[in-house]
This record gives C-alpha cells, structure tokens and sequence, in this order.
C-alpha cells in the first residue's frame, strides 16, 4: 500500500477535505498538515520524510505499546477472520467480550467487577453519567442528576463529556452550563477535609454539594492526575478525601482513568496509587494502546446489584459496544503488559523519567514544577521561576518549545493556557532506559535552543 503521492500533494488535499480535531481551521487551511505520519515502530514514528522521533507522549497518551506491535496486528487479523462484527444488544454476545470483561474486572481493584463497553474515552463517561442517574432512577430518587466535575479537568467532547469537562475552550456549543452540571475548584484538600475556614471553601465539591443539596447529586467525577489540565497532581490524600466525601453524602464517585489507566501511573490504575476504589472507573486509551477503538465502564457490584433487582433496563449503547475485533485486541493487548511487566517497567522507568526531568530543572533557567508518577510527567516552563514570573502568553513558550523538540527528533505536547506553559510526556510503556535518556538528551538540546 506504498503511497504514490508526494507530500505537497497529500498536503494539497488534506487542506482541501480534512477538517482535523483541535486544529485552527483558518491556519491549516493555509498552512496544511505539519506532519504527515507515515510509519511507527516500538516508541519510533516516521513522518513521509523519512524524518525519524521519539514518541514522547504516546501519541494522545494512548499508544502504550508503541506501533507496529505484531502480536495485536495478529490478535486483529484472526478475530476479523473469524468473526468480524457481532452486536452486544438484547443480550447478544461474543468471546472476546466476555472475556476481556472478565480480564479487566480481575485487574480492577476491589470489586469493581462489571463492564459496559464502549469505543473510546468520551463515551466511557456520558455512559457514566447516565448509569448514574439510572442507578438513582431505580433507587428511588430520580431527583438525583447532577454531575459534579473539576476545573481544568478534561472528560471528553461528546455532549455529555464536555458538559463535565472543566477547561472552558472546550465548553462551547454543549450544555455545558445546564444546571445539572456543576464545576468545584480542583485538588481543595482543605476544603474537602471540611475546614469551613479553607479558601474558596464555597467553590470545593463540598462547598458545592452543601449549596446545591446533597439529594441531588447524582455523582462526582475525577481524574486521578488532570491530563490535559496540564498533569496536574491532586495533593496528597486528595482522592481519599473526595472518596470520604462521596461517602458521607452517599453520592457515586466516577474516577476518570482514560489517561492513567493500565499501567501509564507505575500501578495498574492511577486510584490505586491513592488506595481509592471508586464506584465507576471509566478507560479507555490504554485498553487497547490505540490499536482498536475501544473503552469501558467498569462498575462496582452494589451498582450491579441495583440494575439486576429491576425490570427497567437503559435505552443506551453503541452500535460498536464490545465489538469483537477491538475486545480480542484488548485482551491481547492486557495480557502482553501482564507478561512483559509493563506497569512495573512504567514504574522504573518513571523514576528514571523524572530524575533526568529533575535534572533539566537544575540545569536550565527556564524548568520549573517538575513533576511524575510513572510513565506520566509534566514540567512548567516560565520566564523566571525564581520569581514566578511567565512568558508572555503570546509567546506560547510551550508549543514553542516543543516544536523545538519536534525538530530534534521527540514528539512531546504542551499545554499553553491560562497563564501556563505545560508541557508533557507519557511515552510508551516498552520504553527502555537508554530512550528514557535520549528523550533528555533531546528536551536538554531543545532546551539551548529555547534559551
Ligand atoms: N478523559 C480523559 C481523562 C482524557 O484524557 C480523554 C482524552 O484525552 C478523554 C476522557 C476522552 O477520550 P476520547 O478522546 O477517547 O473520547
């Protein structure tokens, strides 16, 4: 399947007939495609150039396996053979389905045990959502509907999603100011721990639940780490406290793990590193490491017990819900990070990750806030951190910064907004130590280049 084309002419149609996802659509159009990917191997891509990099962030932080895995091209090949689509609906069924559901409910921690498949992040959510108000619809309270949702978190674009994500570029044209959708200030230890004294006590989840009364909340929902919030880490006993919180006011707790689930953290789920079991987990990403559109809600027993007791069921699922091709990858896919010991090696690997970011920090004038757990790390670049000063936002030192690291061979992502300059990586599990090292060796060279 060699292309024919030539860049320029790939370009000229991409302009033409390709509007992209989070893409300035007047720019593109004049500018076209700033990369055209042609071929990945392990944690390498190939642009059509020829132009070789490290992939420092996984891609959209789901390609955890790196490319051109054989064994889930393999895994694909056979399950499309052999069965190429079936539908989950009226209780139809297939074996890949039923046994990754089986395999992900025995690498859940506690009894997170039941599976609602999905085909990516976004949909994991809003099904969230609303098995949460079903599960209160059944329980006799159907007064109960709103979602609770972080500043500057990021849940997803479908409506549902996007109503509950918190970074406010992503907020138009959904229902994102519906009253059922209700933003608390993120990571308020305090606040959350009860102390009326705390700052913004008013803005916290727990401010917010006593304002709008705890009867009507359906569910709160979290990432472990905010991803594109700008990896940002919740303080420590953070996700304990909202999981306390939950619990006093007998609301659901939804732990977003699109990003940190399968391994990205050191742990197999990033709750896991806050010993934190929440009544839905939603992934999606990692489940397949980007070879299949594929996610899930994985739900405690309690809620399934609810839905069992009934003879209502949801109007709810997707034509591709447990599709058997992406499921068979999925499996393939769990069982080479169990084989290959890619949690531990994100963990190992992760330290050595955040040594040489530490390293960078004390090296250049620039590095500051230096942070990672596991294979997911961030670090802020300012003007002058001694004195907190930022660039210029129109400067977009981050983006700026990692086209520089583009250029030098590793792909990483930044996050320039609301007076910050993030940028981030999450390379791929399989990654070794002498790559962790060439990646910064790299950010170091781009670093000189920046200053
Ligand atoms: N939740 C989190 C934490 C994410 O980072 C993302 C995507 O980046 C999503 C949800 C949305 O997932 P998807 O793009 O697969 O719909």
């Amino acid at each position: 399947n060699q292309t024919i084309l030539t860049r320029s002419e790939l370009a000229e149609i991409d302009k033409k007939h390709y509007l992209h996802p989070t893409t300035p659509p007047k720019l593109h159009y004049l500018q076209g495609p700033s990369t055209i990917f042609s071929e990945g191997k392990g944690v390498y891509l190939k642009d059509i150039e020829g132009k070789e990099r490290i992939d420092g962030v996984s891609m959209l932080w789901n390609v955890n396996l790196g490319y051109g895995n054989e064994e889930l091209a393999e895994a694909a090949k056979e399950q499309m053979l052999k069965l190429s689509y079936s539908s989950s609906f009226s209780g139809q069924s297939n074996e890949p389905a039923i046994l990754l559901s089986q395999k992900v409910a025995s690498l859940a921690p506690g009894d997170l045990n039941v599976c609602f498949f999905t085909s990516g992040g976004s949909e994991s959510n809003d099904t969230a959502f609303k098995l949460a108000r079903f599960y209160w619809k059944l329980k006799g309270k159907p007064e109960r509907t709103k979602i609770i949702s972080l500043e500057q978190s990021f849940h997803g674009v479908t409506v549902g999603a996007t109503s509950a994500t918190g970074i406010e570029g992503f907020q138009n044209f959904t229902t994102s100011n519906a009253p059922n959708f209700l933003k608390a200030e993120a990571h308020a230890l305090e606040a959350e721990l009860g102390d009326k004294n705390a700052p913004n006590y008013s803005r916290s989840i727990r401010g917010v639940i006593e304002a709008e009364g705890a009867d009507t909340i359906a569910a709160v929902i979290v990432e472990p780490i905010q991803g594109a919030g700008g990896v940002r880490f919740p303080p420590e006993g953070y996700l304990q406290a909202v999981r306390k919180l939950c619990d006093e006011h007998g609301i659901l707790m939804i732990a977003d793990e699109v990003i940190c689930g399968f391994g990205r953290t050191g742990k197999m789920f990033g709750v896991e590193n806050y010993e934190v079991v929440p009544d839905f987990l939603c992934v999606a990403k990692g489940i397949s490491s980007g070879y299949a559109h594929l996610g899930a809600v994985v739900m405690r027993e309690h809620i399934r017990e609810v839905f069992v007791k009934s003879d209502e069921m949801m109007f709810h699922g997707f034509t591709y819900s447990g599709h058997p091709m992406a499921c068979a990858v999925g499996l393939k896919n769990l069982e080479i990070i169990e084989r290959d010991q890619l949690v531990e090696n994100s963990r190992i690997r992760g330290e050595e990750l955040l040594r040489g970011l530490k390293f960078l920090e004390s090296n250049f004038k620039h590095v500051t806030q230096v942070r990672g757990l596991g294979l997911l790390a961030g670090i802020e670049l300012l003007k002058d951190p001694e004195n907190g000063v930022p660039f210029d936002p129109t400067d977009h030192a981050a983006a700026r910064y990692t086209e520089i690291c583009m250029n030098l061979g590793l792909q990483l992502r930044s996050f320039d907004w609301k007076g910050t300059n993030t940028v981030a990586l999450a390379p791929p599990l399989i990654i070794t130590k002498k790559q962790v090292e060439d990646m910064i060796n790299i950010m170091s060279d781009a670093l000189i280049a920046f200053e």
